[in-house]
């Protein structure tokens, strides 16, 4: 499994699964979920709307996956996954790498060979970007370990800006 990074925007990447970095109802947000969604259309909308009226009446827990339609986004799919909020208190970094083994998963079950994914917490859910680009890149480092009966080929970490893109670099060193 290759880790790559680009600077840029999910939304336009041709990849088989997209991650989104949604919350817990699955009916769009801000970030990346609002970009996802636009970008997605309706289909993606009323896919979601379907999770919640069948399997997820309650919404999605966070650290968990589920994938729809992409829509008219150039991909195959999403994979929606629920990031912590970040918290001073308590460590939820667990829960972040269960939001990237979740996703790879989900994704992996659909066949899925090459994987997008944002930085996820890192918008309003307050996570520091270097934490965060750690625990991402460790979690993803050890599906590639321990999975063997993986389809991900390539995952590709889409980073918003430099600053991003800088962090993930020094995580995976
Ligand atoms: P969360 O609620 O999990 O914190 P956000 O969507 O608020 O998620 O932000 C996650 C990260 O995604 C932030 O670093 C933000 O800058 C970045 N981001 C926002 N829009 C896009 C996009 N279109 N493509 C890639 N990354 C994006």
């Amino acid at each position: 499994m290759e880790i790559t990074l680009v600077e840029g925007d999910i939304t336009e990447q041709r990849v088989d699964a997209v991650v989104n970095a949604a919350n817990s109802a699955l009916l769009g947000g801000g970030g990346v979920d609002g970009a996802i969604h636009r970008r997605g259309g309706p289909r993606v909308l009323a896919a979601c709307r379907e999770l919640r009226a069948t399997v997820l009446p309650d919404g999605l827990p966070a650290g968990q996956a589920v994938a729809t339609t992409a829509g008219d986004l150039p991909a195959t799919w999403v994979v929606h996954t629920v990031g912590p909020v970040h918290s001073t208190r308590e460590d939820r970094s667990a829960v972040l790498a269960a939001c990237h083994r979740n996703s790879l998963r989900v994704a992996a079950d659909l066949g899925a060979r090459t994987v997008a994914f944002p930085a996820i917490s890192t918008g309003v859910y307050g996570w520091p970007v270097d934490s965060a680009a750690q625990i991402a890149v460790r979690a993803v480092r050890a599906v590639a370990a321990q999975d063997a009966s993986t389809t991900v080929g390539e995952v590709r970490f889409v980073l918003f800006g430099r600053e991003a893109y800088q962090a993930f670099a020094r995580a995976l060193g």
